[in-house]
Formats: C-alpha cells, structure tokens, sequence
C-alpha cells in the first residue's frame, strides 16, 4: 500500500509541466478544443473466456489549465462515456493542420480537477485459443494513432501519470502469463493488477497475455553499474522456431553484453527490469521492453535510452531516436562533409508519429554532429549527459539542441535548421526517400496476429 502511495503522489508531483509540452488548444464550437494533463489512471481489462469478449473500463483523473471541451484519444467507439459522473459521449475531430485525430467529449468544461469514465471494446490483437486469451497492447511509431490509444485511452506522448491495470479473466479454466514492464501481481489465478511507473506515457507500456503453457522464458539479471540487480525476462513461442533453448541462451548472452555497452556509454541503465519478446521482424521499443528479432536487438535496447528514457514530447521529436540508434547500428562513425536536407523536425505542429528518413538522413546526420563535437569528446559523452540531465522529460527537437549547445558551447541551431526542419523559403529541399528500416519493419496485422 505504500509503494502504491507513493507511486501516486510521485504520478502528481512528476507531471505539473506536462501541459508545457502539449500542442495549442484550438477553436471548436464556438468556445475550444483544449488539452489536458492526466494526472492518474485506472483501467480494468475484462475478459470473458467462454464468451470471447474483451471491454476495457478506464477511469481517468486529470486537469486543464483552461476551460473548453477536454481532448484525449482512444480509437475503438466507447460504450459509454462518463465526465465528471455525466453521461456524456466522444467524437472525432481533426487538428486544424489536419495532420491527426483526436477523441473530444461533447461537454465544456471549466479549468481544473476532473474525472473520465470510458468503456470500450478491446478488439485489437485478440485471439481466444489454447483454452485462454491471447492479447497484446503492441504498438508502432511510424503511423497514425498507433500507440496504446488503440486499445483503451490515453493521451498524446507530452503527458505522463501513474496508470495502474486490474485485469480479469472470466470464466476460465487455464492460469495465464503476464508479461508487462510494470509491477505484476497475481491477486488470484484470475485476478491480475499491474502498476506502471508514474513517469509512464503512451508510448511506454509494454503489455502481454497468453495461456500459461504458450510461451517458453528465461529469467536472469544483469548487474548494473550503479549496483542494482536488474531482473531480465527473455521469452519466446516455441511452437515459431526450430530450437527454443538454444535460441533462449543465445539471446541471454547477447542481451547482458548489449547492457554492458550501452552502460559504458550512457551511464546505469533507466529502468528497473528488461521484458524481450522475440519474434518477429524488426522490433519494437517500450520502456525497459522490446518486442524484437534477434538480429534488432541492440536496436530496440538503445531505445531504453532514446526514445523511452530520453523521451520525444512529439512526432517532430521522433527522429532523433531512430536517428541515434541507427547511428550506432551502423558502428557510430564520425561523418566528414554533410549535405542535403529531410525535413523530419519541422512537418505539421501536431504530427504524432516518426520520419522515416531518420533511419537513414538521420543516421548520418548524427555521424556529421558528432564530427563538430570531435574537439568536445564527440556526440556520445554529450547524449550520457542527456540521459543524466533530462531523463523521462518529453522533449522538443528545439530542446535537444539546446542541451546539446549547452554541454558542448557551441552554436548548433544553423547545422538543425539547414538539415532537418522544413527548408527556408527559396532555399531547395533534397527530397529524401523514405527508406524502410530492418529494425523497424512494419508487420502487418496478421504478422501481429501469428506471434501473439
Ligand atoms: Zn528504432
């Protein structure tokens, strides 16, 4: 009860600036549109095993600093929608750049506390077999609407609080497996609840389920360098592959070297545990978690540093993950001349998800910056400083560069502003094609289906 304590006072005092970071409310019905800042959350996850129905039940504490229709976004239609104890509904509205969708509740509020009660059907990533449930939260940065909103809601990537998971298994006879980069607790068989750090947004959660007797793990722990004992989880579905063991041990040793590297260059590793799932192709990031191919897995474990450490406050913040990544990818060399110019930091103001030329403009648009640092010990020494200065703080591309220009004293804005916002006007754009990455193939939803 304690710890559940703090985690909630910790989820109120972590998140007073998230609205810093949120995109411009806009006009809507005569009054606005206005975003908000969720300060906890609840969702309780039913499924019913005979019946092969899911429905998520969210309940969502948060507040607005001004008064207006409250914004939030979840893609499934809800069932029911609740403000402030009000039957109340949800509708779709655009941004007015139109570069996304949002869910807005037909009710105006004034600013300050309150609450949200949405229910809704889960029906994504969803397979009633092996006398249980199978069913995965995963996610993807590169298209719309991707993140968990797909399955209950949320808010965009600027906003992070405490949410906690009751899940329940109805009328089942099989014990499931939960895996999840929070804190798991079987209450019964049946009974599941999960709390996730208070630090947590839309695009940290890693969460997934499947009878008990599916999946095949490894549980080991990797010494950090700060002392913890950092407990890892590695998984796989046997039934996929040739040689699960062998496969297991391999990842093992693969997963502790990676660590090691990546503590040697950017300092203790941010999380308190590591989940991997292998499977598939290419992979996916989350908080300490990675849904990844054997062959992405330094990758998608970077990106416990960038991406879900060092953490984008939006889509035009995106690439200078992928970016660093596949600059270590590709053995972090330093560039000599650079030329060219992708727009991956400037595109429409509420854009939501990854360029893909960071994977590769990108990539040696990095190896470029850390040949100007060279007299400053190069860009790595730079980014441990970012991961010791402004860990789990949603950022702007505009902040990154300013702390990059803070450690290293040097002007960097005009080598950014040439390469990767939006070309000034009369200067020419190198259209850059956008390259599909290896380590973020996009599967497709019957991909998703076969590994869940
Ligand atoms: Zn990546």
């Amino acid at each position: 009860m304690l710890s559940l304590f703090l985690a909630l006072f910790c989820a109120h005092a972590s998140v007073t600036d998230d609205l810093s970071r949120a995109p411009k409310s806009f006009a809507f019905q005569n009054s606005k549109a206005v975003y908000i800042d969720i300060l906890e959350a609840h969702y309780q996850l039913e499924y019913d095993i005979t019946g092969k129905v899911a429905s998520v039940d969210a309940t969502l504490r948060f507040q607005t600093d001004e008064a207006g229709y409250p914004m939030l976004d979840f893609v499934q239609n809800a069932s029911e929608v609740l403000l402030n104890g009000l039957a109340t509904q949800a509708s779709e509205l655009s941004t007015p750049d139109r570069a996304t969708k949002m869910r807005v509740i037909a009710q105006e509020i004034s600013s300050g506390l309150h609450t949200l009660k949405i229910k809704l059907p889960l029906i994504s990533l969803l397979e009633w077999s092996n006398g249980g449930v199978h069913s995965a939260f995963w996610t993807s940065d590169l298209s719309e609407r991707s993140f968990i909103e797909k399955y209950i809601p949320t808010n965009l990537e600027y906003d992070r609080y405490g949410m906690s998971f009751d899940i329940l298994f109805k009328n089942s006879q099989v014990k499931q497996a939960v895996y999840a980069n929070g804190d798991i607790q079987f209450l019964t068989d049946y009974h599941v609840r999960i709390q996730f750090p208070p630090h947590f947004n839309a695009s940290a959660l890693f969460f997934h389920t499947t009878p008990e007797t599916v999946m095949r793990e490894s549980r080991l722990s990797f010494t950090s360098m700060d002392g913890r004992v950092i407990p890892v989880r590695i998984y796989l579905k046997p039934s996929m592959l040739t040689n699960a063991g062998a496969q297991l041990k391999k990842l093992e040793g693969m997963t502790l070297k990676i660590l090691a590297e990546l503590e040697a260059d950017y300092g203790p590793f941010p999380h308190p545990s590591v989940t991997i799932y292998n499977a598939g192709s290419g992979g996916m990031e989350y908080h300490g978690a990675t849904m990844t191919s054997e062959s992405a897995l330094g990758h998608e474990l970077i990106h416990s540093y960038f991406a879900r450490g060092m953490m984008p406050a939006n889509g035009n913040a995106g690439w200078i993950d992928e970016a660093i990544a596949s600059w270590r990818d590709n053995g972090y060399p330093r560039g000599g001349a650079f030329s060219g110019n992708a727009n991956m930091a400037g595109r429409a103001g509420y854009t939501r998800f990854t360029d893909r030329q960071a994977y590769s403009f990108g990539a040696k648009f990095m190896a470029s910056l850390d040949n100007h640092l060279k007299d400053q010990g190069g860009l790595r020494p730079m980014l441990k400083r970012v991961i010791e200065n402004h860990l789990f703080s949603p950022f702007f591309t505009e902040d990154f560069v300013s702390w990059i220009e803070g450690f290293s004293r040097t002007n960097l804005m005009p080598i950014f502003e040439r390469h990767v916002y939006a070309p000034k006007k009369g200067e020419k754009s190198t259209p850059m094609t956008p390259m599909p990455h290896v380590h973020h193939q996009k599967m497709s939803l019957e991909e998703l289906q076969n590994y869940l």
